[in-house]
């Protein structure tokens, strides 16, 4: 048997990155996870990039196998790499967005005991789908509208999903979409349930297949979203849009969309939860005078009176003009932090007024005598 190389299986070159690797894994597990895909030898296909991923992600049988190719794990001709132990829930999960309640929690034991024990015929929710959508920092702070362009299956109108018409029973499994072998292990004879290969567990076929979805009662279709972004999202908050994923099969409904925030960093706020911050430039003199400055806030300029011997990091907080609170009324605060700035460059006439000044005493206080006592 001529097993095929594990990089062409996935896809990628001799040197691919780990995170390529993993990448290419998503792709294939998406496309042939045997409970969603449609593909005839879906079912092969995704044995082989499992096999080849749980190969190629462990650096060590990774350079076994560069080394060796499959003759590394060959156990006297049983045929390629024993994956049965390892864990791929994780990654399924990633490569299908994240937002899987069940049905896909456990795949090693994944043609053995079949699909769960059930019926691919029942109605099955279509998968989720989770994107990601960057937002300036103004469009999270005070929300936005974007449309969004999505190719998702959609239900073929033709055979409203069924994949034929005139129906008939298969005459495979009889109607039960399983067909019950015998298994031959080390450990003696299973009877073992598995999909009908012929209906895909429908339990029935149809004496015509639809020439529109080929057959799988869905077709690919380009979809306009439009994306109400409610003000105060920040990033990694995940917003659903419930039912506008991709289709469903045997009538189920459809799948969920989540979009999960990206929002860009401002050049002068910084956000803490609903409380925005502001580093507010003050000269010596302003800070040792006190000033009425002028300072932008998300909503419009406003003038803060700053006091007659103010620090650097001293902070004023202005109510009200933080982040509206997504999950409830009001909004977060605002903090202006004073950062005194010594002029770095001093003309003649300001350098004779610095003089003068340095000459009246002004290092007099608790922390210049502090110091001055261990001199
Ligand atoms: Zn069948
Ligand atoms: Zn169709």
């Amino acid at each position: 048997m001529n097993k095929k190389d594990y990089y062409e299986v996935l896809g990628v070159d001799k040197n691919a990155t780990q995170n390529e690797i993993k990448s290419a894994f998503r792709k294939l597990a998406k496309k042939y996870h045997p409970d969603v895909s449609k593909e005839p030898d879906a079912e092969e296909k995704f044995k082989e990039a499992q096999e080849a991923y749980a190969v190629l992600s462990d650096e060590t049988k990774r350079k076994q196998y560069d080394q060796f190719g499959h003759s590394a794990f060959d156990n006297n001709g049983a045929g390629g790499y024993d994956f049965s132990g390892f864990d791929f829930s994780d990654i399924i999960r990633e490569a299908f967005g994240g937002s899987f309640g069940g049905g896909f929690s456990n795949f090693s034991d994944f043609g053995f005991s079949g699909f769960g024990g059930g019926s691919t015929s029942r109605p099955t929710k279509g998968p989720d789908t989770v994107i990601q959508m960057e937002l300036t920092f103004e469009e999270a702070v005070f929300g936005t509208k974007k449309d969004i362009t999505l190719t998702l299956n959609e239900t073929c109108d033709e055979c409203h999903g069924k994949g034929g018409f005139d129906e008939k029973t298969c005459d495979e499994c009889h109607g039960s979409g399983q067909i019950t072998s015998e298994q031959q292990t080390i450990f003696g004879a299973f009877m073992t349930k598995t999909i009908c290969p012929k209906c895909e567990g429908k339990g029935k076929t149809y004496k015509k297949e639809c020439k529109k979805c080929h057959g799988t009662g869905a077709v690919r279709a380009n979809k306009e979203i439009e994306v109400k972004v409610p003000a105060g999202v920040d990033t990694g908050n995940q917003l659903r849009i419930k039912d506008k994923g991709e289709a469903g099969t045997n009538g189920g409904p459809n799948g969920d969309i989540y979009i999960e925030f990206i929002v860009k960093p401002h050049s002068i706020y910084v956000r803490e939860g609903n409380d925005i911050y502001l580093d507010l430039p003050l000269t010596i003199s302003e800070a040792a005078l006190g000033c009425k400055k002028k300072v932008p806030t998300l909503y419009g300029p406003i003038t803060l009176t700053i006091p007659a011997g103010s620090q650097s990091n001293d902070k004023h907080r202005v109510r009200g003009k933080g982040v509206e609170n997504i999950n409830s009324f009001g909004k977060g605060d605002m903090y202006i932090v004073l950062k005194v700035k010594t002029p770095e460059k001093l003309t003649k006439e300001q350098k004779k007024l610095f003089e003068a000044l340095s000459k009246t005493d002004l290092d007099s206080g608790k922390e210049f005598e502090n110091i001055k006592q261990y001199l």
